[in-house]
């Protein structure tokens, strides 16, 4: 049995604390594939600048390159919207006698009851999930108890964040402002020739 972990992100960009939180649980959890799944068009998200899927994926291919982590179009091939029920599910199909888990970040983790079916995504995968903020993990373990009652099981990390997001690495672009302490080299590069997040 196989422990496959699907990381869902809008993911524009991929940034280094997206890439720090799939590593603290790699090593915690000893994924046999950690994939990455950027969504088609960000359901829990407004307003925002989104770089295209392509361009949203293919910088994800450049930050995973030289690790064993995969990026899969599946959400951003799909017809239909960007539920994660239905990512797992796929997957699901595909792997029947594997393990799933799915790795979120504070804010999302603190959403996942407005989403499409919880307890059905509680019942195809084990979340993982960490602190963005100093309280976070208060917030989180409270909230994980309302979860276990709809038959969640998680598992809380508290990690030492990194205090980045893609909206600070979209401000800073915008800004002329650099940005190599925030995005692997390959993907400041792709951003800069790509002219993207300039306005
Ligand atoms: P934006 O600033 O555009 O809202 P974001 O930085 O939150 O984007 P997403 O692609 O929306 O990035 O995040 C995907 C997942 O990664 C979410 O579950 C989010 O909570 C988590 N995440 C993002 N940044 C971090 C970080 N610095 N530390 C831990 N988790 C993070």
């Amino acid at each position: 049995m196989q422990k496959i972990a699907i990381f869902g992100g809008t993911f524009n960009p991929i940034h280094n604390g997206h890439l720090h939180l799939a590593h603290c649980f790699s090593q915690k959890i000893n994924f046999d594939r950690v994939i990455f799944v950027p969504t088609k068009t960000p359901i829990h998200k407004e307003d925002i600048f989104l770089a295209s899927a392509e361009d949203r994926l293919y910088m994800c291919k450049l930050a995973v390159q030289g690790t064993n982590y995969e990026v899969s179009n599946m959400e951003v091939c799909r017809q239909t919207p960007s539920y994660t029920v239905l990512t797992l599910e796929d997957l699901k199909r595909q792997f029947p006698y594997d393990n799933l888990y799915f790795i979120t970040g504070e804010d999302m983790f603190l959403s996942l009851l407005t989403w499409k079916n919880p307890a059905r995504i509680f019942e195809l995968a084990t979340i993982c999930s960490a602190p963005r903020s100093g309280e976070g993990m208060e917030r989180m373990s409270r909230y994980a108890k309302k979860l276990k009652e709809l038959g969640a099981v998680t598992i809380l990390e508290n990690i030492d964040f990194l205090p980045i997001s893609s909206t600070m690495v979209r401000t800073a672009q915008k800004n002329g402002k650099d940005i190599s302490n925030m995005v692997p080299t390959t993907v400041m590069e792709y951003i800069e020739q790509h002219h993207l997040y300039k306005r």
